[in-house]
């Protein structure tokens, strides 16, 4: 993270999600009791466990943070770094919960990491520690398809999803159910079509659907569509790789800058994420590719001007420090919690839209909800119905080209449009349709709550405000 001469006064990040919290609860009728009740994480749970690895006993610290129960199984992902903290999962694990009930998937919130850099070790190391890991929670109940469900976050991905799953499927070899202990495996696992892709994919249709309300554009100081607006991401991982290749391939956007750990590459007339991603995949890091100017301080290019910034890759980057000379007047939080309590204060005050990462990340949320009622319906979305909307769907062309042909009018339909519309939903088409109603129906209730308050300043509070109207409902509902 970058620190500066006024880091000494940044909160935790924890604190930052409570300062942010509370300032939408003072515009909330709650109960101080229920409003505690609602701020507070539940409970953390802290592991610490020896693996036998190189000829030496290795102990590794994990945990596994319940913030809400107010739903359940809770769910959140599991981090794999250097620098994870108790402060950190408890504080992902409340983003869950506001997140969950934003986009309406049914869940609490909570969230797990284990501190270790995973490129320390290799691939047979890192199951043995996965599984001795997914060991110590499931025996908890900390993971389990009714009580608690992982799922991919920073340094995790299919591979660990699938050795957890498979951990689970060992402890409870009865359990019809146990697929959907955790999300976000393989297809081949019980996984789910589009949930690699889901989060940036979520990003995208966020900035799609901000880009549907010209008020909202004009607010953020810029006007027209996605089409040639200048782009930069930090971190090209999972979901910063997927959210550029979209916008730039499928929405016309230029990536004008890509930040990764060892700097940035900027290019004004726009970057090939696809050549960048299979660069950094064959020379571990983004030095020495062509075609782009290469900046060794990669936060400071967070300050370029460009139109749109997307923090993709950890919390705390923009901050106390920085924020003064962020330009980009729009900031979508792909990452978690990558701006600050006090400098998203700093850039409210300049008029920077902030699409926040409650919103702008739940694509990945989205999917595993889909992949958790796959595994527990036991068959993949479209198998009844994609044959027989195809049968109907034909007897509709047909039709029409009869009654064409018998009044002798030169009507045909032409063949693009037969082998479109002829094409039965599959899984990914119905992944995505949801996906996109979701983000599109969550951007509408933040911003009917930003327009119609005037006291409302911004979309994250109106994401807050939302979320804990929802949570509170809840526990109400629940007699608390
Ligand atoms: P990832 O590990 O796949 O990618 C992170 C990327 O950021 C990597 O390419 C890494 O090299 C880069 N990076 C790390 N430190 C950096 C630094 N200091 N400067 C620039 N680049 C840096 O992780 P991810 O799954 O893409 O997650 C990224 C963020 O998105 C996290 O905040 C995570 O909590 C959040 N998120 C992820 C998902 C998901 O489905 N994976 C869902 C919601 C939110």
């Amino acid at each position: 993270m970058t620190v500066g001469p006024s880091a000494a006064r940044e909160p935790s990040f924890r604190e930052s999600v409570d300062m942010m919290f509370n300032r939408a609860v003072r515009l909330m009728d709650l109960s101080p009791g229920l409003e505690e009740k609602i701020r507070v994480c539940n409970a953390t749970y802290t592991v610490r466990f020896g693996v036998r690895l190189r000829g030496a006993i290795h102990t590794f610290t994990g945990y596994r943070a319940v913030h809400s129960e107010h739903m359940e199984p809770v769910k959140g992902g599991i981090r794999y770094a250097l620098n994870v903290h108790q402060d950190e999962v408890e504080a992902l694990a409340a983003l869950m919960t506001y997140k969950c009930a934003l986009v309406e998937v049914p869940y609490g919130g909570s969230k797990g990491g284990l501190c270790i850099d995973p490129r320390a070790w290799d691939e047979h190391e890192l199951e043995q520690i996965t599984r001795r890991f997914a060991y110590e929670l499931i025996k908890r109940d900390l993971i389990n398809p009714a009580q608690n469900v992982p799922a991919p976050d920073m340094g995790t991905g299919e591979r660990e999803m699938a050795w957890i799953a498979d951990q689970y499927s060992r402890m409870h070899t009865t359990d019809i159910n146990a697929k959907a202990c955790v999300t976000g495996k393989p297809l081949h696992a019980g996984g789910i079509q589009g949930r690699v892709e889901a989060t940036g994919r979520g990003v995208q249709y966020a900035l799609r659907e901000f880009f549907r309300h010209p008020d909202d554009v004009t607010k953020a100081g810029l006007s027209g569509s996605l089409e040639g607006k200048k782009i930069i991401v930090q971190g090209l991982g999972n979901v910063g790789y997927h959210a550029a290749k979209f916008l730039s391939e499928e929405d016309g956007a230029q990536i004008i800058g890509i930040i990764e750990r060892d700097g940035a590459l900027l290019s004004d007339k726009g970057l090939n994420v696809e050549d960048v991603k299979q660069w950094i995949a064959k020379n571990g890091g983004i030095t020495g590719y062509p075609d782009a100017r290469h900046h060794a301080e990669g936060a400071e290019s967070l300050e370029t001007d460009c139109d749109i910034l997307i923090p993709a890759a950890m919390e705390g980057v923009i901050n106390l420090s920085n924020a003064a000379r962020i330009k980009a007047p729009l900031i979508l939080e792909a990452a978690n919690g990558p701006i600050t309590a006090g400098a998203d204060d700093i850039l409210r005050e300049k008029g920077t839209v902030i699409i926040p990462d409650m919103y702008a990340n739940a694509g990945g949320v989205t999917v595993s909800y889909f992949e958790w009622v796959k595994n527990l319906s036991h068959i993949r979305f479209g198998r009844m119905e994609r044959r027989a909307e195809e049968a109907r769907h034909l007897l509709l062309v047909n039709e029409i080209e009869r009654i064409a042909s018998g009044r002798g009018a030169n009507i045909s339909l032409s063949d693009g449009f037969k082998s479109e519309y002829l094409r039965g939903a599959g899984e990914l088409e119905l992944v995505r349709s949801g996906l996109d109603d979701t983000m599109r129906t969550a951007y509408q209730s933040m911003r009917q709550v930003w327009h119609s308050r005037p006291e409302v300043e911004d979309l994250r509070t109106a994401a807050y405000l939302v979320s804990i109207g929802r949570v509170a409902a809840s526990y109400r509902a629940k007699g608390l």
